[in-house]
């Protein structure tokens, strides 16, 4: 992968990065995507944060190695901190799992007062996404899922306002299966939440053999909500 070249999971989440944005792309381990979107002329600037060394030290050789260092500046830091409020207008935070984004934007929240949209990619528990998102003002506006080498990403957008409309009155479902992409029912969607039923399945079948404990109980107990949820779903 370069500059040139972007994944299909990182050029679906550089398709809703605005042209002439002004971004901040978390935890962006070699820079790729703000390296293609600068190169690219979409944007002119933008800020890549990465939290680890390795990581820190690829963005910045990459950043280097195609002459973009004074338009793409590389901080070192712990999510949001490496902006300051009024900085960017746009936040990208892709290959991580949901609960990590979630409590990325949650610690750094100030620094979200001025950002028009974030553009998320969980690799896993969107769900977490979701919840965070409604409880904190942010409506979702597009939803996408992908497949690329076999595994299935889902792309979340979100801008301010209107967080409740579009679950309607399906609240529990659309936070779990998303609710655009449940309306959408694609094959993609479909075969990734076939793939968690079916996991769902086997832990279900270990707790039947488990010592019972109210532990395991209350376990089984979501394991058959979501499965009812899916299932109403993979129905239609
Ligand atoms: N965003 C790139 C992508 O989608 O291809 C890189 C994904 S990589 C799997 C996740 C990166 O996030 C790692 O480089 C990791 O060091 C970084 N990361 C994890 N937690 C972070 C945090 N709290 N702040 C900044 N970076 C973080």
């Amino acid at each position: 992968m370069n500059s040139e070249k972007l994944s299909k999971r990182l050029e679906t989440v550089a398709k809703y990065v605005p042209v002439g944005a002004r971004l901040a792309d978390i935890g962006s381990d070699h820079a790729y995507l703000p390296c293609y979107l600068v190169s690219n002329g979409l944007i002119s600037h933008a800020i890549a944060g990465e939290v680890v060394e390795g990581p820190y030290q690829s963005a910045k050789r990459h950043v280097e190695e195609l002459g973009l260092f004074q338009k793409i500046l590389v901080r070192k830091g712990d999510g949001l901190e490496v902006i300051q409020p009024g900085e960017v207008d746009i936040i990208s935070i892709a290959g991580m799992g949901g609960s990590l984004i979630a409590s990325i934007l949650e610690q750094g929240k100030e620094k979200l007062e001025q950002v028009k949209r974030l553009v998320l990619q969980p690799n896993i528990s969107a769900i977490s996404i979701r919840e965070w998102l409604l409880d904190n003002g942010w409506g979702l506006i597009i939803e996408e899922i992908i497949e690329e080498d076999d595994k299935i990403y889902e792309i979340l957008v979100a801008e301010r306002g209107n967080e409740h409309e579009p679950y309607q009155n399906n609240l529990e479902q659309g936070l779990l299966l998303g609710p655009y992409l449940l309306q959408e029912n694609n094959p993609v969607f479909r075969k990734k939440w076939q793939m968690e039923k079916e996991t769902w399945l086997k832990i279900l079948n270990q707790l039947q053999h488990a010592s019972p404990s109210s532990q395991n109980e209350d376990k089984r107990q979501e394991l058959l909500k979501k499965i009812k949820l899916v299932e109403e779903i993979l129905e239609k």
